[in-house]
């Protein structure tokens, strides 16, 4: 008889300093399907949730498609959606009829209102319910906080081995493989351990050394036979939690192989950690740049730490403020998020001009807000189309939306950024970025491609704000001891590697 596979899916990168909490909204704009509405959705695009399916099928298995909340980056998730997974989870584990296993396509870095351990705690929750035997196999981001919580319930853990991710599909159908090959009674032994590690997202890439050498290292074991699968992680760092560290899991067919090998990984991700941080300069040396008009191309200033897609708010005016305070005569153009703001411009009408308090009123820490003399000079209902590459044609809505211009500086105010990275959130609100000195991009990676070519030169900056790349920015309350990058003893040596 087929093996019956029931499948689920949660997703939420939680930044801990965002303030706002993630409401069920922002999963229903993402995916929130169950059932054949789910596997529907998820076959026609190459997402991990695909990846279990096509392994669980290939190996002649049967798939149960489950419930799926799905959101991008944000706040703390609230308390009633993970509610809402648990119950429909529930559901389907009552009334699927036999199962043997739960395959779940998860983020890994998801924190709730009452729960740090949101992943580790879903899978725990399903492990009480089906039991010992049964399998739980799981694919995660690449940042995913790997928990023991994680590690003593599931059976087998894959994480995304790309950054920027593009292996979505084939993570989950690695987890496939490897939940597949435990239940057909093939070995597969699962070691892991835990480096006390943060750095940055900014700070590295698979694409480049130093990080590529450990992916590379990592591909080369699997090439040659020697393990099942790995997975290396530097977590997502902005997470004031007391459990969080960078994990590596290695799957092997036995036990000593298994640790041998992600001791060894670990070793050569623990090596490379002060190479991992991003060269960073400050917002006035930026402005000192474009103001030198040296480079005859706008002067992109990116402030990830503001970054929309990276979990921030991109409420941040820090940049306006600068420029206004220096009295700069630079063009510039940025966006924010203020739907105060958006509301008094509607009132003030096109072509008006009044006192605005633009900015800077929702992440702790931020200064702000600018208030000055503005001129609004556009209204708009906040609707465009990406331009790409990353994410072509795709329809975005920042909610009600107005640019307002202070001197020389102009600023489109939206309820609701992002796709914060596609020169469309400025060009289409009439800020051409062309035609400006200095562009403010809140994006970590994603605006490379489409800034490059129109840029006089790209300067990552060292802000505040709920993404910041400089972790010492951050008033940490509930970290570890003993953690990487801030209080790590002096000739630490990474844990040896244990049996999961
Ligand atoms: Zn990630």
């Amino acid at each position: 008889m087929a093996k019956r596979i029931l499948i689920c899916e949660f997703h939420e990168e939680t930044d801990t300093f965002n303030p706002e909490i993630a409401q069920l909204i922002s999963f229903d704009s993402g995916i929130h399907a169950e059932g054949e509405e789910l596997l529907l959705k998820h076959r026609s695009i190459p997402s991990l949730f695909h990846g279990i399916v096509d392994a669980v099928e290939e190996a002649g298995g049967e798939v149960v498609p489950g419930i799926s909340l799905y959101s991008g980056s944000a706040g703390v998730v609230a308390d009633d959606v993970y509610n809402l997974l648990i119950e429909r989870t529930d559901h389907y584990l009552k009334n699927s009829g036999e199962l043997d296993g739960v395959f779940l396509s998860l983020h890994g870095a998801t924190v709730t209102e009452s729960i740090n351990d949101a992943c580790g705690n879903y899978i725990e929750h399903i492990r009480n319910i089906i039991g010992r035997d049964k399998v739980i196999a799981a694919g995660f981001d690449l940042h995913a906080n790997i928990t023991d919580r994680i590690l003593e319930n599931a059976d087998a853990v894959c994480l995304y081995q790309t950054y920027p991710h593009v292996d979505f599909y084939e993570t989950g159908y690695r987890a496939g493989k490897m939940g597949m090959r435990i239940i057909a009674g093939e070995p597969v032994v699962m070691a892991a351990t835990t480096l006390p590690v943060l750095v940055p997202p900014s700070g590295f890439t698979s694409l480049e050394s130093p990080f590529k050498e450990v992916i590379d290292y990592g591909n080369s074991l699997i090439k040659d036979g020697k393990i099942l699968d790995y997975s290396a992680s530097y977590v997502q760092p902005w997470l004031d939690i007391d459990e969080i560290g960078s994990t590596v899991v290695v799957l092997a067919e036995d036990g000593d192989t298994a640790c041998r090998y992600a001791d060894d990984i670990a070793e050569k991700l623990f090596a490379i950690k002060d190479d991992c941080w991003p060269d960073m300069m400050s917002v006035d040396e930026i402005i000192d740049l474009a103001e030198a008009k040296e480079t005859k191309k706008p002067v992109i200033l990116a402030d990830p730490a503001d970054s929309p897609n990276g979990g921030a708010v991109g409420d941040s005016i820090v940049v306006a403020l600068r420029l206004f305070e220096r009295g700069s005569t630079l063009k510039a153009g940025m966006f924010v998020k203020d739907p105060e703001t958006v509301e008094q411009a509607f009132s003030v009408g096109v072509g008006n001009t009044a006192l605005f308090r633009i900015g800077g009123k929702i992440t702790p820490d931020v200064p702000g807000p600018l208030v000055a003399e503005g001129r609004v000079r556009l209204l708009s209902d906040g609707e465009f189309v990406q331009e790409g590459p990353a994410g072509k044609g795709f329809p975005c809505n920042v909610g009600r939306a107005c640019v307002i211009s202070v001197g020389n500086t102009d600023i489109m105010v939206c309820e609701k950024p992002m796709s914060s990275g596609d020169p469309q959130i400025l060009r289409h609100f009439g800020i051409e970025p062309k035609l400006y000195d200095l562009i403010v991009v809140k994006a970590n990676t994603s605006f490379r491609v489409p800034y490059g070519p129109i840029a006089g030169e790209i300067c990552f900056a060292d802000t505040p704000g709920a993404g910041a790349s400089n972790l010492k920015r951050f008033k940490w309350k509930n970290l570890p001891k003993n953690m990487y990058p801030f209080d790590l003893e002096e000739g630490y040596k990474p844990v040896k590697a244990t049996i999961r």
